[in-house]
């Protein structure tokens, strides 16, 4: 490729200018990046890209002729309804066990701290503690904080596979939301019920019906929501402190030319909160310096490193396309990984630079990455030995491959459910009153990741900036969150892109139009907010004028979110089709037929100038139908 080819790949594949600088580096180095491999696979199978083949069961593959032909019946007999139904459950599920079963470690680890096992923790913010525990019916008068939180911690954690069927912090919800999921028979009994019985439902003779299996695709999304993503979101802030507004930067350029950097990627706070504390352990900084670094440099990546940004103000240095873009910089001593999200590949990519990769979950092993089993009662000692190792590693820089982007950007983040209400002086009623006067349209939760269908963050910055100029406030989370920041999007002056009047509340607030709420399980702050303005108006969440879009979005947990947002009230628009299109029946149900259940559907828009359009005129029904 010419250099002028190579920039042109570059600005096709990303949106920020640090990301086309290292994918530059990238094409001229020949290291293979996620848009290689998306282009070899080319071209993707139809049937899959409509949801028409299934492989549950020795019989098959089969694959349901998309045109009418033979064969419209797999060899048990099931319809292409049948199939793409199940499909789509099967792959819901997998995204609310993801974080449920994030939510659960969380929960143990609190439990373990309860306990006193837990090597370095403490429980941070007790008022949310004594909070959940009164909204679980365990009593905090009088009582040891360690006693609370353990019995709070089993009673989440008997939520899990409950026989009581109810989930506490689905309580939550308001009455008219909740009478629509108990008239449906969609009302979440628990959270790995809801699971096993989606993996029971697809198996080979068991649902046939679509309805039925998109019903049960609905219940087990909520017991995502309001369970463990919310338990999860719910016991970080018990654990490492509810966020608060906090400024930081993002972009590539966090990386450090002169520090060991080390980049911590995924999305459970448990180790890499605890990697933060170590690494400001003085013994540490000293081997830094003695091996010639000026200090330790820890920035973050997708979810991991949103949790660590909002609640430690650590750097960000990127979203999902960004874990080798960061390695390529040659900068980076070692990334360390939980768990979602981490390209199977990523050893090989490191292997091209001097980058070790420590894989620290037991669900989460890499061939090829360094193993350091990462435990409650041990954290703080396997976070000094790996900052310990990533020190090591500092010599075997080559500093003739390394390029670092100049100029990060600013952002202000850490927007929690709590934080907002507070700066609106304790009461939604301000931001109430501004959308009845209409200074402010409505809101939208835009959300999800990155997908090399689309140009790396256009799909966020794009929706964003048309939402906000039409007055329109957006939250966000996950790598939308991400991509905002490194856009300039989330700081006070980019009020300035806004409407007139969301500008005017912004300014006055001293927040930016865009506000950052978390990681992807902190969707669940988004329906926490959500159901509180609707309790403060006496309405379902359904009645409300807001929206949510996922623009980019490539993951199972994003098919979670998505229904779940639709199942407790609020229209979505996914910018990427899911694999439904082999069924109108399926499809008709969920961007139709939904509708008369919730208030809400789904509808796929590409296009993020008329994701827009959709989101204002959804904004505008519903703001006629509360008269205001
Ligand atoms: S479950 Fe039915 S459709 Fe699926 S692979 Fe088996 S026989 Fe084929
Ligand atoms: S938004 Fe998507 S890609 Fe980004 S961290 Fe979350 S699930 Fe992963």
């Amino acid at each position: 490729m010419t250099d002028q080819e190579i920039r042109a790949e570059a600005e096709r594949r990303a949106s920020d200018r640090t990301d086309q600088e290292i994918i530059r580096k990238t094409l001229d180095e020949g290291v293979q990046t996620v848009w290689d491999r998306f282009a070899l696979q080319q071209p993707q199978c139809g049937f899959g890209q409509l949801g028409v083949c299934c492989n549950n069961c020795a019989m098959g593959p089969c694959r349901i002729d998309p045109f009418g032909g033979k064969t419209s019946l797999g060899v048990c007999g099931a319809n292409v309804d049948t199939i793409v139904a199940r499909n789509l459950l099967d792959d819901l599920s997998v995204g609310a066990a993801a974080h449920s079963d994030h939510g659960r470690e969380v929960v143990q680890v609190l439990l373990e701290t309860a306990e006193g096992h837990g090597q370095g923790y403490q429980i941070k913010d007790v008022e949310k503690l004594h909070r959940l525990a009164t909204e679980y019916g365990i009593q905090t008068d009088g009582r040891a904080t360690n006693d609370i939180a353990k019995d709070l911690a089993l009673g989440i954690l008997e939520e899990y596979g409950t026989i009581k069927n109810r989930i506490q912090l689905a309580e939550r919800a308001p009455e008219q939301t909740k009478e629509i999921w108990r008239k449906t028979g969609i009302m979440p009994r628990s959270i790995d019920r809801e699971i096993v019985e989606a993996m029971h439902r697809i198996h080979m003779g068991v649902d046939a019906d679509y309805v039925n299996l998109l019903l049960h695709a609905m219940r087990t999304s909520l017991s995502d929501g309001w369970g463990g993503s919310m338990a999860a979101t719910e016991c970080s802030d018990i654990l490492f402190g509810t966020p608060t507004p906090l400024t930081s930067i993002t972009n590539l350029a966090t990386l450090s030319r002169e520090k060991v950097n080390i980049v911590l990627h995924g999305h459970n706070p448990l180790l890499s909160q605890m990697i933060v504390n170590v690494a400001e352990d003085p013994d540490l900084k000293r081997m830094a310096e003695e091996k010639g670094a000026k200090g330790i440099n820890l920035v973050g990546m997708c979810c991991t490193g949103n949790e660590l940004l909002m609640r430690s103000g650590i750097p960000l240095a990127g979203s999902f396309f960004d874990q080798e873009l960061a390695i390529a910089t040659g900068a980076v001593e070692a990334m360390v990984v939980d768990y979602q999200c981490i390209y199977h590949s990523i050893p090989l990519t490191a292997g091209c630079y001097h980058t070790k990769v420590f894989t620290t979950s037991t669900k989460g092993k890499i061939s090829g990455t360094i193993y350091k089993e990462f435990k409650p009662e041990n954290a703080r000692d396997t976070a000094h030995e790996i900052i310990k190792l990533a020190i090591e590693n500092f010599p075997n820089r080559n500093p003739d491959r390394v390029r670092i982007p100049e100029r990060p950007m600013k952002v202000m983040a850490g927007f929690s459910e709590e934080t907002i209400r507070k700066a609106l002086g304790g009461t939604y009623k301000p931001l109430i009153d501004a959308i009845v006067a209409g200074t402010i349209r409505g809101c939208v939760g835009i959300v999800g990741c990155n997908n090399p269908r689309i140009k790396q963050d256009y799909g966020h910055i794009t929706l964003a900036k048309e939402l906000i100029k039409r007055n329109i406030l957006v939250v966000e989370t996950g790598c939308s969150a991400i991509a905002c920041g490194k856009a300039g999007l989330l700081v006070p002056e980019a009020a300035d892109l806004a409407g007139e009047g969301l500008a005017s509340v912004c300014r006055l607030l001293g927040i930016p139009p865009v506000l950052h709420m978390g990681s992807c399980v902190d969707c669940s702050r988004i329906l926490v907010l959500a159901a509180n303005i609707a309790k403060e108006l006496g309405v379902g969440i359904g009645d409300l004028p807001i929206g949510g879009a996922a623009p980019e979005w490539y993951s199972q947990k994003a098919i979670s979110i998505g229904t779940y947002f639709v199942s407790s009230g609020v229209y979505t628009v996914l910018g990427i089709p899911p694999k439904i299109f082999g069924s109108s029946n399926v499809l008709n149900l969920l961007a139709d037929g939904v509708k008369g259940i919730t208030n809400s559907a789904f509808a796929v828009e590409p296009d993020p100038l008329k994701t827009a359009d959709l989101l204002e005129a959804e904004i505008n029904r519903k703001r006629k139908a509360l008269n205001i």
